[in-house]
């Protein structure tokens, strides 16, 4: 068909994951196996290039039962029940937290503490159980709520202090609303201003691609936006490009790709989600080539 692949330079791996990657792979170098609680990226090629390596994926209830083995937490973190689980088993710990979710999970303790001797509320704009918000939770016993959407915001309580966080994978513009909404609930409660506290703690290699895809979306014929189902960022990021061009095919594996989609001689731009690998792009480049 002559098409002409365009792959996004900027998308690809965000550097927690890369992180935690490397980390792996230096372990596996000198070892067989190692267990991660949870997929280290939401990627199902990469996840099975990784279980090629050693990495064998597990849930919390095989967490109860692994014991003197090597376990790596992933860039999402986790609640300190984990750690705690890992200690009382014997487990050796490759902590691959980012540290940009590290520093939320603090900031998150520390607004928790200034808020709670005044009854105050903290808010995290995230999706319910989503790894890092589980970890997030556990930081505050579970004392938070996780808002969605505008729904699940009739449960605050506005008479009293309230803090609000993001997960750090959430859509910049997603966030903006909720907190003007939750500031016009708090206004109608009479709740003074300085009793409102945000923190915008979207992470800046997410928040910066959603110009950079809006541009690039614009740029090209057709748009394939690499992605696996599960990845929050991916879901995200996919409908800023499908907002900026309707011709967007969020795509997981080469096989999902229809020809239709596409006239003799289009640029077809290919981009990703923070979990998608730079090698699957450049996989996809070269399928889209041969058609
Ligand atoms: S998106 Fe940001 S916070 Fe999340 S793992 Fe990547 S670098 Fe870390």
């Amino acid at each position: 068909m002559g098409l002409v692949p365009v792959v996004d330079q900027k998308s690809g791996f965000c550097y927690g994951v890369i992180r935690a990657i490397k980390q792996a792979e230096t372990y596996l170098k000198d070892n067989n196996q190692l267990k991660s609680l949870g997929s280290i990226v939401h990627n199902k090629l990469e996840v099975e290039r990784l279980h090629s390596i050693g990495i064998e994926v597990i849930g919390h209830i095989e967490l109860e039962q692994s014991k003197n083995t090597t376990l790596l937490i992933r860039a999402h973190g986790e609640p300190p029940s984990t750690y705690e689980t890992a200690k009382k088993n014997n487990l050796k710990v490759i902590d691959c937290t980012c540290p940009v979710v590290l520093k939320l999970q603090e900031r998150l303790k520390k607004g928790y503490e200034e808020i709670k001797p005044e009854n105050g509320t903290i808010v995290i704009f995230g999706k319910k159980n989503h790894a890092e918000v589980n970890g997030l939770l556990g930081q505050v016993n579970g004392d938070a709520i996780v808002v969605e959407n505008k729904q699940d915001l009739e449960v605050i309580d506005y008479t009293h202090p309230i803090t609000i966080f993001s997960q750090t994978t959430k859509d910049p513009s997603a966030f903006s609303e909720i907190v003007a909404e939750i500031k016009k609930k708090a206004k109608e409660a009479g709740l003074p201003s300085d009793k409102l506290t945000t923190h915008n703690t979207i992470c800046k290699q997410v928040s910066s691609r959603h110009p950079n895809l809006r541009e690039f979306s614009a740029s090209n014929d057709v748009i394939l936006f690499v992605s696996g189902k599960e990845s929050s960022n991916g879901k995200v990021l996919f409908e800023t490009c499908k907002s900026t061009n309707p011709r967007s095919y969020k795509i997981e594996r080469e096989s999902d790709i229809l020809s239709e989609w596409f006239n003799p001689g289009e640029k077809v731009g290919i981009c990703g989600a923070t979990s998608t690998p730079t090698w699957q792009l450049e996989k996809t480049a070269q399928y889209i080539k041969s058609l």
